[in-house]
């Protein structure tokens, strides 16, 4: 084992994991002045996160294929299953995250989890607190990341503490108007024309284990929702044939408009009827539109594992 520390977040990587590492590696890195830190990815990155390094001058950090007897920090993320592979095999230093809680390890290691927007808020407020300076380019990729997770600080997992985060890092990154700037991260995320469908579902899709089965949840955020409609048919097709070849329970994409703040729910399902109670709404041919329903880390997951994983 090498002396070096992965800093990693999920698989499917989005902005908040691949900033997260890239960010906690810096921090670490100037705590302990030290060079051992080195950010990683679990897996290729999405458009936004490859507009937003190379806006801020990042290069893009290594794809780690296998964790197997590496040291590793965890961020973004603390359930295996949604974990770089190997991870059983490798040696955990620590992790910080502000997800629900899933997690057992043989031994005691540093464990943060804040009721927070972003990965990137924690990390932020670490900088502040421990009065570390923030350069101005991460600064505006910690920015880009506090703000797609939030959605803009729409999202109902948007804490007072992400708006006091996100003032701080656009005055450091001097970018005065964040909200549109926000807009402009959704607005690439949304340019989905030339994705397959398959491409679509698996760039923000994570796995859940419940009683009734293996769930995957994936969503995609959209400044336009009928950029899709003409799409919706062949995505379930493809969560069809998703679900039937890894044996789901229930496949779902949700596709948030984030100026409606509502999402278009497609689903393929083994049983339509209790995915519709789950979501308390009723489901035609796959589908149902959902308004005020934007978030699945408060409101998606938890209502599916109520039903689910009793
Ligand atoms: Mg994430
Ligand atoms: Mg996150
Ligand atoms: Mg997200």
């Amino acid at each position: 084992m090498d002396n070096k520390i992965y800093i990693i977040g999920h698989k499917s990587p989005d902005l908040d994991s691949s900033a997260a590492a890239i960010a906690y590696a810096d921090l670490k890195n100037k705590m302990e002045s030290a060079d051992n830190y080195a950010p990683a990815l679990a897996g290729e990155i999405n458009k936004e996160t490859e507009f937003a390094l190379k806006k801020f001058g990042f290069e893009k950090p290594e794809v780690l294929n296998n964790a197997k007897e590496k040291n590793i920090i965890l961020v973004d993320h603390n359930e295996f299953q949604q974990a770089v592979s190997g991870i059983e095999e490798a040696k955990i230093i620590e992790i910080l995250d502000h997800h629900k809680v899933d997690f057992k390890y043989g031994e005691p290691i540093a464990f943060t989890v804040k009721p927070w927007g972003a990965s990137c808020t924690i990390i932020a407020d670490e900088f502040f607190a421990r009065n570390i300076e923030l350069d101005k380019n991460l600064a505006g990729l910690m920015l880009s990341a506090v703000l797609v997770d939030t959605v803009i600080t729409k999202s109902p997992t948007c804490a007072e503490k992400d708006k006091e985060i996100i003032t701080k890092l656009a005055g450091i990154a001097g970018i005065t108007n964040w909200q549109e700037f926000g807009m402009e991260l959704f607005k690439i995320r949304s340019t989905v024309s030339e994705l397959s469908g398959a491409e679509i579902i698996k760039s923000d899709f994570k796995d859940f284990n419940f009683k009734a089965g293996k769930f995957g949840i994936g969503q995609v955020e959209t400044v336009d929702l009928n950029e899709f409609a003409a799409r919706e048919d062949e995505i379930i097709n493809e969560l069809n044939k998703l679900r039937e070849a890894e044996n789901y329970h229930s496949v779902i994409l949700f596709i948030t408009d984030i100026i409606k703040e509502g999402s278009e729910f497609l689903v393929s399902t083994v049983d339509q009827l209790k995915v519709g109670e789950a979501l308390g709404a009723k489901l035609k041919n796959g589908k149902v539109y959902i308004n005020g329903m934007i978030s699945r880390k408060k409101q998606v997951a938890p209502k599916f594992s109520e039903i689910f994983d009793k």
